[in-house]
């Protein structure tokens, strides 16, 4: 059942182009568990001056075998891009406590299951899919698991390092990464936008896996527009909105 809990702020890290990671003490509040997928609402003491409030909902990012909890978002460089809920969240102090209501969500993995899943995120829209990988990888979950995620450039990719040692530590586990503006640096990686004659080169039979797509609406409408004309049932769509985007 979803809570309200409090979790001290550890840590900000920078880790791509306006893109965020802050840690959270989850020793601080053992008994809160979650499933790899779910997301949490983050209430903030602000009155905002922007008409969007003073909470947001955020993919639990990091695995409940952690002893912390992650959320990774964006946060433009130019201050008046940001909403005031950013802007108070990017200057949490060192230990100060934070409001949190969950977890929510049935955009899960379930663990018996083996049927194949086949995982697609634009940018930010990984958090989940970060969650569900590095959970797998440390369990040996036995399913396939197939993360296709696409980047506009180089600079605003993440967490690449960390899901190719999930790859490594499960051989359940595939991860291609494609950037769709590559001009100008050394990728030596996939190109373009997840299409299906990139699901078609790394996936060999399209009827078998379920398709799990997360990220902005725009992104998310976009891609199940395609799962659809290639023929892929609804049925075997789960998605993710991450509305607010
Ligand atoms: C179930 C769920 C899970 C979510 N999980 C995450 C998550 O893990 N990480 C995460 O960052 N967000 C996640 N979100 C979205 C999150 O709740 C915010 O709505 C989002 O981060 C925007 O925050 P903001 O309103 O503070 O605007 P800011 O990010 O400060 O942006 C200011 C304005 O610019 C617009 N904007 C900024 N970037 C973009 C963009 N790429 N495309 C279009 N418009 C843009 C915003 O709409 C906003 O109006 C999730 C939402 C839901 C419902």
């Amino acid at each position: 059942m979803p809570a309200p809990f409090t979790l001290p702020f550890i840590k900000k890290e920078q880790i791509a182009k306006e893109t965020y990671s802050f840690y959270f003490d989850k020793t601080k509040n053992p008994d809160y568990s979650f499933k790899p997928g779910q997301y949490t609402r983050v209430t903030l003491p602000i009155t905002p001056t922007d008409d969007k409030g003073s909470f947001r909902y955020f993919t639990t990012c990091s695995s409940p075998l952690e002893n912390y909890l992650l959320i990774s978002t964006k946060i433009s460089d130019d201050a008046t891009k940001v909403s005031d809920f950013k802007k108070y969240f990017s200057n949490l102090q060192v230990g100060q406590k934070v409001q949190f209501f969950g977890p929510m969500g049935g955009f899960l993995l379930p663990e018996e299951d083996l049927t194949p899943r086949v995982l697609l995120a634009g940018g930010i829209g990984i958090t989940p899919f970060h969650s569900m990988l590095t959970f797998a990888a440390k369990k040996q979950l036995q399913m396939p698991l197939t993360l296709f995620v696409s980047f506009s450039t180089v600079a605003e990719l993440i967490f690449l390092e960390e899901l190719q040692k999930c790859k490594q530590q499960n051989q359940n586990i595939n991860v291609i990464y494609t950037i769709s503006h590559p001009e100008n640096s050394s990728w030596q990686g996939e190109t373009g936008r997840i299409s299906e004659e990139l699901i078609k080169k790394y996936v060999q039979d399209l009827s078998k896996p379920i398709f799990m797509v997360a990220g902005p609406p725009p992104m998310v409408d976009g891609t199940v527009e395609m799962l659809q004309k290639i023929g892929i049932e609804e049925e075997k769509i789960k998605v993710d909105h991450f509305t607010g985007y």
